[in-house]
């Protein structure tokens, strides 16, 4: 469909059509080749637990630096991978390396620290799901019981289906997160009967909890149902020590954000392990 040409005050702050439209062409084909070319990385956030002032665990997160785009934002290109298919081969990519990455950490560090993988929906519905993470396990020698999934509201397909998927994966020892928590539409019929063992509440209802009274009332709340049925919470995006003492007041002391670090690369990462546990807990 064209758009009407003119308009001059919108070319200032919007791209034209055309120029979305090459730019998804060119992510598109660019993608195709990034893992051969070796252009995607993964880097790890640091999981923070106030309670005893201890880092629990890492999210890997993928960045992807083309030398044609420069760096593209996951935010832009996982919806493209997802649409051209991709994104499987991509996932199959993150999961291995997320593996191979936690397998050598647990061996640094001699801690139980957990890894987690956010999966696409694409993958959670893909059939061979269970069987490739079985597969990558086997393969890297990754303990189980270590790798956390994060999947989001928006995947469950019928429930009967996404329980079916979500056993799957349980029988196989991985632990499953409920990722971007409040942002999707089932949240309490998530809750209550898909097998979860962690929620993360979504970035946006953390970001101004100490000024929004809508916000800080709904994660008073969820903290207090999650932690009466023994879920384990995380608060995403906690960006300073002010989010981190309310938060802390709720009991909801699992944290993730900028406060403590950013996501980092994969050579910082024990390093960043040790700075963290000793320093960052009083
Ligand atoms: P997400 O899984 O909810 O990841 C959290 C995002 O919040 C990350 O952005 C992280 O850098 C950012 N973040 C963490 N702490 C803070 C904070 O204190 N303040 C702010 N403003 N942001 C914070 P990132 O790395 O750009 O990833 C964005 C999204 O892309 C992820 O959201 C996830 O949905 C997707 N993604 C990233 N890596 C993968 C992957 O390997 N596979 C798939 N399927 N999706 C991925
Ligand atoms: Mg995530
Ligand atoms: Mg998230
Ligand atoms: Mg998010």
């Amino acid at each position: 469909v064209a758009r009407k040409q003119g308009g001059h005050q919108m070319k200032f702050w919007e791209p034209s059509l055309n120029e979305q439209i090459k730019r998804r062409v060119q992510i598109e084909l660019q993608l195709k080749k990034a893992i051969e070319r070796q252009e995607l990385r993964l880097v790890y956030q640091p999981q923070y637990d106030c309670l005893n002032g201890n880092v629990i665990g890492f999210e890997s997160l993928i960045r992807w630096r083309n030398p044609l785009l420069g760096d593209v934002s996951p935010v832009e290109f996982i919806p493209i991978a997802e649409e051209s298919d991709c994104i499987i081969e991509i996932g199959e990519w993150v999961l291995q390396q997320a593996c191979r990455f936690g397998k050598q950490l647990h061996a640094e560090t001699d801690s139980p620290l957990k890894i987690a993988v956010n999966l696409s929906s694409k993958q959670f519905a893909d059939v061979h799901l269970c069987a490739t993470v079985k597969h990558i396990l086997n393969d890297t020698g990754m303990n189980p019981n270590l790798l956390e999934l994060e999947i989001t509201e928006s995947m469950a397909m019928d429930a009967q289906t996404t329980i079916a998927t979500m056993r799957g994966l349980k029988d196989i020892g991985v632990k499953l997160a409920m990722d971007d928590f409040g942002t999707g539409y089932s949240s309490l019929r998530w809750i209550k009967e898909f097998p979860l063992d962690c929620l993360k509440i979504d970035r946006s209802f953390i970001m101004d909890i100490c000024s929004n009274v809508y916000n800080h009332s709904i994660v008073k709340t969820i903290a207090a149902l999650t932690e009466s049925l023994q879920l384990q919470t995380i608060a995403e995006g906690v960006e300073n020590e002010d989010t981190a003492k309310i938060l802390n007041g709720f009991g909801c002391t699992i944290h993730q954000g900028f406060h403590y670090s950013r996501p980092i690369e994969e050579h910082d990462v024990s390093n960043t392990f040790r700075i963290l546990t000793r320093s960052v807990g009083d």
